[in-house]
């Protein structure tokens, strides 16, 4: 259930939000009624990152960008703010992007300025976990003391809401998940660290264990996870190990954060079901007893809208 009108409780303003993801963007202008219209854009800036020298990343980026926003902002001209989701690490004083893992060469750059000149709009960049998170929290009507969202994608992220607020931390590094070691010296991440929790909990990560265990490189998370509902014990084995894994990684934060609740959004939470059971007899048993059974999961409530709403509504609290 939306509670966008408990946030929204004056006048009816009109928002467009921008969720960047891995190989396309989605756009989206929300209202206290939801969101009112929708589309998605195709654009692999960690590709064109990987191809090109970082000026022309950037010009490419800002380029896609104000290109997927120019139509709802013609449609929707009442529109009074554009929130962004953005994969990477988000200076929470200044919002420039400081750093994107999957997108090299792109630092310290400043996507707010030259946005909000071409759309002359108010323009906020945040971390897309972030906005993922902030707008789960939303869909769940905002009432529990806090939440963690863990997005398991191509890699992992996350976000911690606390008190009702989203904490990015001082450097907008708050809730990197992804890169908790649980196993020393496992897998090379792309971080430079070893046995970091995306290697085994995320899409890649399931699909390197299945490498591993069926010597069949190549196949996609989503592939595999239809091998395992046909009984492939290798694929079942990789979605169990990936459910451990996160629960290990889970506990931990658990015991410092104590929320009452967990969210698990992103394309690989599609197929939770097959990492349920491992995620929840590792849970109770990694967390202390003061916390086993008292800690709400769920799958995310909404879809793949999450991260529209969030962004949109984290744009809103910032003119507020
Ligand atoms: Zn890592």
């Amino acid at each position: 259930m939306l509670s966008l009108s408990k946030i929204i409780d004056s006048g009816n303003p009109c928002l467009i939000g921008v969720d960047v993801g891995g190989t396309n963007l989605r756009v989206g202008v929300v209202t206290k009624h939801g969101v009112v219209w929708e589309q998605r854009v195709q654009a692999d800036f960690a590709a064109f990152c990987r191809d090109h020298p970082p000026d022309a990343a950037l010009d490419f980026i800002l380029d896609t960008l104000s290109g997927a926003i120019q139509e709802p902002r013609a449609r929707y001209p009442q529109a009074c703010a554009v929130g962004i989701g953005f994969p990477g690490f988000i200076d929470p004083a200044t919002h420039m992007v400081t750093q994107s893992p999957n997108m090299p060469g792109l630092l310290d750059v400043d996507l707010v300025t030259p946005l909000s000149r071409v759309l002359n709009l108010p323009v906020l960049v945040e971390n897309d976990a972030l906005a993922a998170g902030y707008g789960e929290y939303i869909a769940d009507n905002c009432d529990a003391a806090g939440m963690i969202y863990i997005g398991l994608g191509t890699g992992v992220g996350g976000s911690v809401i606390l008190d009702g607020k989203p904490y990015p931390g001082a450097h907008g590094v708050s809730m990197e998940i992804g890169h908790l070691i649980v196993d020393p010296g496992g897998r090379l991440c792309g971080c430079g660290n070893r046995g970091c929790l995306e290697q085994y909990a995320s899409a890649s990560g399931i699909a390197l264990t299945y490498a591993e265990l069926a010597g069949d490189n190549g196949l996609d998370s989503a592939l595999i996870a239809v091998f395992a509902r046909d009984g492939d014990v290798n694929a079942i084995e990789a979605y169990r190990r990936g459910g451990a894994v996160l629960a290990q990684g889970l506990a931990s934060i658990l015991k410092v954060l104590d929320v009452p609740q967990v969210v698990v959004g992103g394309g690989v939470s599609q197929s939770w079901i097959l990492m349920k059971e491992t995620f929840d007899a590792r849970l109770q048993q990694d967390l202390i007893p003061a916390l086993r059974g008292r800690v709400q999961v769920r799958t995310s409530q909404a879809d793949d809208q999450a991260g529209i709403i969030g962004a949109a509504m984290l744009a809103f609290a910032r003119m507020h």
